[in-house]
């Protein structure tokens, strides 16, 4: 059979922070279901694995391949609204961004997002990427039916009442059962979040944690290493009327203090480690209190155009406080020097078999360094206390775990490895970092 769609052989492919590299054998860009199926069928027969990639915004090597490199571009678009069921089913290359926007002008949203919308809806999903919320954080929580190719070629649809097995776990499935064709996920009638920016001294977020968690839809805090400051982010839904940060307020924070002046401290930092205490000081206060109201994936959102490195961690939530003051006392005592500051957020327990939230209520914290600076020494300092408190690390950030450890804070592991061994037995979908974290 001739096919038509667009066939590249190609170069290498590098992700976002430019930290992995891979060099594919070719590269695929099929258009439809049909062709993506033909792609792994091929493949199969020349003995090449399958690798499908979202926007490689994952900082580990989940989406590197030597095989065939399924690229998401021309399987893009929404499938179809319900407006009685309140789904939309999008295709599996679709950035976040296009979804977003698309949502918005049909009225509607996704209930909770990450910090950025540059990822494909299957990309984000499949490392379990997540905001922060009481009720809801993780994208993938908000799936209510997937679509994929397995590796025999043949389409597989699954959701809570069809293949329920394959829902459990393929909705954070690390690329490893399939490659995605489209997911539906649940939608609500847009509505309004009011933001409220604070700072606030670490001391008192870390005391007064529970109550910020408890009382606010979602909450999130920014710890400046070397200082005692913190930024804490409440969003909240409000009745309106919209009031969206001012143009010349709005650039000034978003993109001239957290990407340009913030571009020029890192790489300050980076040049001269030992001016970055005092950036870190007055960086953290140059930040004010601000409240701004708008609709989700605005408030939720916001451009990172400054490349770093990254690992973050989920624990137990009530362990988060005690990892959190471990890390400032870490960073205090060692000659580390931190320009990054540490993100916290939290997620409500799910049922998805490889979340970070599985089965309990989680706290993440993550840690970010410029890139170019080397991670090593703080990364696996930080990743020595969030293992100690029983930590799982996010799937698509730096880490240093094996499939051992992670059996070990997954209860539900081995369902996971069992259906990798039902869908794929031949590991088409395996490369070495799915050989690392869920062995072989
Ligand atoms: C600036 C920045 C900000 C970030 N913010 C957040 C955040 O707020 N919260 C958070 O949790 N994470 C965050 N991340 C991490 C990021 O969301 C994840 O790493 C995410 O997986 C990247 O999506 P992607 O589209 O780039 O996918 P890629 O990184 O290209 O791929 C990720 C995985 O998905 C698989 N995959 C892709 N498409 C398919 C498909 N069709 N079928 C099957 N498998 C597929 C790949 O094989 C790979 O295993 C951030 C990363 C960056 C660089």
């Amino acid at each position: 059979m001739t096919s038509t769609y667009a066939r590249t052989t190609t170069s290498a492919w590098r992700n976002w922070a430019g930290t992995v590299t891979a060099r594919p054998a070719r590269a695929e860009s099929p258009a439809s279901v049909d062709e993506l199926a033909e792609v792994v069928r091929r493949a199969n027969a020349d003995g090449l694995r399958v690798k499908a990639v979202g926007t490689g915004h994952s900082f580990t090597a989940a989406a590197a391949t030597d095989g065939v490199l399924i690229r998401p571009d021309l399987l893009t678009g929404i499938r179809d609204i319900d407006r009685t069921a309140m789904t939309v089913t999008v295709e599996a290359g679709t950035p976040l961004k296009r979804l977003n926007a698309a949502l918005a002008r049909e009225g509607l949203s996704l209930t909770n997002m990450g910090d950025i919308m540059e990822q494909t809806v299957a990309g984000a999903t499949s490392t379990g990427t997540h905001g922060t919320g009481r009720e809801s954080a993780s994208i993938a929580a908000q799936i209510r039916a997937l679509e994929l190719v397995t590796a025999d070629g043949s389409v597989l649809r699954c959701s809570a009442e069809e293949n329920p097995e394959v829902f459990a776990a393929a909705r954070i499935g690390l690329g490893a059962l399939g490659v995605i064709t489209a997911i539906t996920f649940a939608v609500e009638p847009v509505f309004l979040l009011t933001a409220r920016e604070e700072p606030m001294g670490f001391d008192r977020v870390t005391a007064e944690f529970d109550e910020l968690v408890t009382e606010n839809e979602h909450f999130e805090f920014y710890w400046f290493p070397h200082t005692g400051n913190c930024n804490t982010k409440r969003n909240n839904r409000s009745g309106g009327p919209a009031a969206p940060p001012g143009r010349v307020s709005g650039w000034i924070d978003d993109e001239l203090l957290s990407n340009g002046v913030f571009q020029v401290a890192c790489s300050l930092g980076r040049a001269i480690p030992a001016t970055i205490p005092s950036i870190a000081r007055l960086s953290s206060r140059a930040l004010s209190a601000r409240t701004y109201t708008d609709i989700p994936y605005k408030v939720f959102t916001s451009p990172r155009r400054v490349r770093f490195v990254e690992m973050e961690y989920a624990v137990p939530r009530e362990r988060a406080v005690a990892a959190l003051r471990e890390l400032k006392a870490m960073v205090e005592r060692s000659p580390l020097k931190i320009s990054f500051p540490v993100e916290v957020r939290t997620a409500p327990a799910d049922d998805i078999a490889l979340s970070t939230a599985s089965g309990r209520e989680s706290a993440y914290i993550a840690v970010h360094l410029y890139r170019g600076t080397p991670h090593r020494s703080y990364f696996t300092a930080v990743e020595r206390i969030m293992t100690a408190h029983s930590g799982r690390p996010h799937w698509g950030k730096i880490h240093t775990r094996d499939a051992d450890y992670l059996a070990e804070v997954y209860p539900r592991f081995g369902e996971f490895t069992a259906l990798r061994d039902r869908l794929d037995p031949d590991r088409l979908f395996g490369n070495d970092y799915l050989r690392r974290v869920l062995g072989d």
